[in-house]
């Protein structure tokens, strides 16, 4: 067993490893390497902490069996779970960083070690730490669950919007109030429990009806920001089991996740705040309808051999990927089309949107598992101005970031959302399967402009038959 000192230059070292693990993975191309770092960084943290000195003999078989169990459902999940099934694995393990720190908190107030000898005011610290790291950890694990149903289609996009929804938050905060005022003086566990058991049924209801409240465009914030929640309830663990280097990773995540919720409202022009307040976006938005998918006009189709001959004859080219080139896995044939064309003087580029496919960075790993340089894979506020120099822009399984609705109706859903202005290149062509509508459940009027020419059939299909056509 490792000693206490031993211990501790561990956890730095493995502090250290996190940190330098966020900075690799702020760019693709040190993506690797930022990997890399937190995969040595936990392997210390665990060997440390299963070694360390407040883990006894007795301890270890317990230890060592219940990680062979979940690590071997971790591995076997992220063996067999598909790229786009992604988004739904990160919010399902969300849940279990939450669950863990309610279970935690639970087992800390029964625990008659763990409070031995605490009074005054070292006992309603480690109260006050049992109580909100439960809350906390109750929140991340519904609100995830819920958001786990959303992002795999159990449970649909639509916000659901309860009457006098705000007041039934207020008056959830209210009684977690009293309830945790009653917690701190109770006399007994027995009566504790009752306070920390009303709280922990009241959080998990917020978490489900945060998240329900939610419209499937914003879905990218709610993601980012239960991965911001999971961070913080991983610190409250580590402020009841007294283990530093968990306050600190947690802290790492919740702040890491927070900034990126950020950073992902201002991209979408969306208010943080309006967001966690549920509905659809900003004020001016109103919720999907039924209606609001069907279909509003003539659309005219193109085949694979027209599109080739559109592509051979352009200069300038941008193609703009979305959550249809994941499913359909097109993005290697996107690149040998664009080395192709590239190799006959065409300019082609990629236009990313920030919440494009169905997570962030979700299109740029894509590109970059095909080795699509990263010099032509553009942000979209780097290109939104070239459109109209574009002779061909080509949407492959993109619908909502490019929904001409988010600019031309104030009424729509996903109003105020910046898009990527394909329409305003010489001809735009969407590859899409059918007439369906996007992740946000809205029409797009894209679709039926005059420039607009509709591929019909699978990404990966289709872009095979165009590489073809090229080809030949
Ligand atoms: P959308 O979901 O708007 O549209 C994707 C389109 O791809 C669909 O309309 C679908 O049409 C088409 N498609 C599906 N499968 C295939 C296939 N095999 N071949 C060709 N086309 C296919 O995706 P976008 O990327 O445009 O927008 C992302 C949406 O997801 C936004 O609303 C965003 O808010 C939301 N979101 C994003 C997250 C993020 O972090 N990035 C997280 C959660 C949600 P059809 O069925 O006709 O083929």
């Amino acid at each position: 067993m490792m000693s206490a000192s031993l211990a501790t230059v561990s956890y730095i070292g493995a502090t250290i490893l996190f940190i330098l693990s966020l900075g690799g993975l702020s760019h693709p191309e040190s993506s690797r390497r930022g990997n890399l770092y937190g995969m040595i960084g936990m392997t210390i943290a665990v060997l440390a902490t299963v070694f360390g000195p407040r883990v006894t003999m007795a301890g270890l078989p317990w230890i060592i069996g219940a990680m062979a169990v979940g690590g071997a459902v971790g591995l076997y999940a992220a063996r067999k779970v598909q790229m786009t099934q992604m988004p739904e694995l990160v919010a399902l393990m969300h849940s279990l960083v939450g669950l863990a720190a309610a279970l935690v908190g639970f087992a800390n107030y029964i625990d008659p070690v763990a409070a031995h000898g605490l009074s005054g005011a070292e006992k309603a610290i480690h109260e006050i730490e049992i109580y909100i790291g439960i809350l906390i950890g109750a929140v991340t694990f519904s609100g995830s669950i819920i958001a786990f149903g959303k992002l795999s289609g159990k449970i649909g996009g639509k916000p659901l919007l309860l009457p006098a929804r705000h007041w039934l938050n207020l008056l959830g905060l209210l009684v977690v109030i009293v309830f945790g005022y009653q917690f701190l003086h109770a006399e007994s566990i027995g009566t504790g429990m009752i306070g920390l058991t009303v709280m922990t049924v009241i959080a998990l209801l917020f978490g489900i009806h945060m998240v329900m409240a939610i419209g499937g465009a914003d879905m990218p914030v709610v993601v980012s920001m239960l991965n911001s929640y999971s961070g913080w309830a991983a610190a409250a663990t580590g402020f009841m089991l007294n283990n530093d280097l968990l306050i600190v990773t947690g802290a790492l995540v919740g702040s890491s996740g927070a900034i990126l919720s950020y950073i992902m409202c201002r991209a979408m022009n969306r208010n943080f705040i309006s967001v966690i307040a549920g509905g659809f976006g900003t004020g001016g938005g109103t919720p999907a309808k039924a209606g609001d998918a069907q279909p509003a006009g003539e659309v005219s189709p193109i085949s694979a051999v027209e599109t080739a001959e559109l592509l051979r004859e352009a200069k300038n080219v941008i193609i703009v990927p979305g959550y249809g080139m994941a499913v359909a896995q097109a993005q290697h044939t996107v690149y040998e089309i664009t080395q192709l064309l590239r190799e006959k003087g065409v300019n082609v580029r990629f236009g990313i949107h920030p919440v494009a496919g169905r997570m962030p960075g979700h299109m740029n790993v894509l590109l970059a598992e095909a080795k699509v340089p990263y010099d032509i894979v553009m942000e979209m506020d780097e290109l939104n101005a070239d459109f109209p120099d574009t002779d061909v822009s080509m949407v492959i399984g993109a619908n909502d970031i490019v929904n001409p609705a988010a600019q031309e109706d104030p009424g729509s859903p996903i109003a105020g959302m910046p898009v990527l202005e394909v329409w305003k290149a010489r001809t735009s062509i969407v590859m899409k399967r059918s007439m369906a509508s996007g992740y946000a459940g809205v029409d797009n009027p894209l679709f039926y402009k005059e420039n607009n020419r509709m591929l019909f059939g699978d990404a990966k299909k289709m872009l095979e038959e165009v590489f073809v056509a090229l080809k030949a």
